[in-house]
């Protein structure tokens, strides 16, 4: 019998403040890369309709998100909105030790926490053009009223700075063009994921 034998996969770790196009452009990277899996984090927030256990989160009740954060099962986690969120290091220890390549998304804040577990990480920073464009892009997605759109400029502001003063990512992409963003970023990550 033999065994397949494969190098480790990739940890990539995206990164950009809400609205500046992460979720459209992963789109286009799962579907372009093949052996790219999503992470998925631990949360105690209760399920909402339509979402599965070990699918969108591992959902977990207090106590056993405790007890993981006890044993050091958790690579980051912090407190959101009254619910934890984690990001399990098993689950992307076994991505990759099977020849493939985890996309975590994760906020410049977290990233950096992160970077203390996984320092070979690669970090991939997305930025919109101008913040003239953020705030245009929020209004457009038509899913936040008035109030959230105000909290998420504010934040996007703290997190670009805070991402160029004190991150790492090795790779920033200003999503200006779509489909010009899009390739870009394409020939980064598989650059990152055949090296
Ligand atoms: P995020 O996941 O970073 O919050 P989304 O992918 O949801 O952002 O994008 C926010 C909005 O901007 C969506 O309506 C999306 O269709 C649009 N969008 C994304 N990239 C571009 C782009 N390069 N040019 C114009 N609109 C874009
Ligand atoms: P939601 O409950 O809407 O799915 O997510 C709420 C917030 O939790 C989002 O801002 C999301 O980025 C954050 N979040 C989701 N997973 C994780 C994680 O593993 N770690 C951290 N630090 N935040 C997370």
């Amino acid at each position: 019998m033999h065994q397949m034998k494969c190098k480790n996969g990739k940890i990539l770790v995206f990164s950009a403040p809400s609205g500046a196009g992460k979720t459209t452009l992963l789109n286009y990277l799962t579907k372009n890369i093949p052996n790219l899996v999503y992470s998925i984090s631990a949360t105690t927030r209760p399920p909402r309709e339509g979402e599965e256990n070990g699918v969108h989160y591992f959902f977990m009740t207090q106590q056993e998100f405790k007890d993981n954060i006890r044993d050091n099962k958790f690579a980051e986690w912090e407190l959101v909105h009254g619910n934890y969120y984690g990001t399990p290091r098993e689950f992307i220890d076994s991505v990759i030790s099977s020849c493939k390549h985890i996309v975590m998304d994760i906020d410049v804040f977290g990233k950096k926490k992160f970077d203390q577990a996984y320092p070979e990480a690669v970090g991939f920073l997305i930025v919109p053009p101008s913040m003239e464009e953020l705030e245009k892009r929020l209004r457009s997605r038509n899913t936040d009223d008035e109030r959230v759109i105000c909290t998420r400029m504010k934040n996007a502001v703290k997190e670009l700075a805070f991402a160029r003063t004190q991150g790492r990512y090795e790779f920033q992409v200003v999503n200006d063009d779509l489909i010009r963003a899009s390739n870009h970023l394409l020939e980064l990550v598989k650059k990152v994921v055949n090296g």
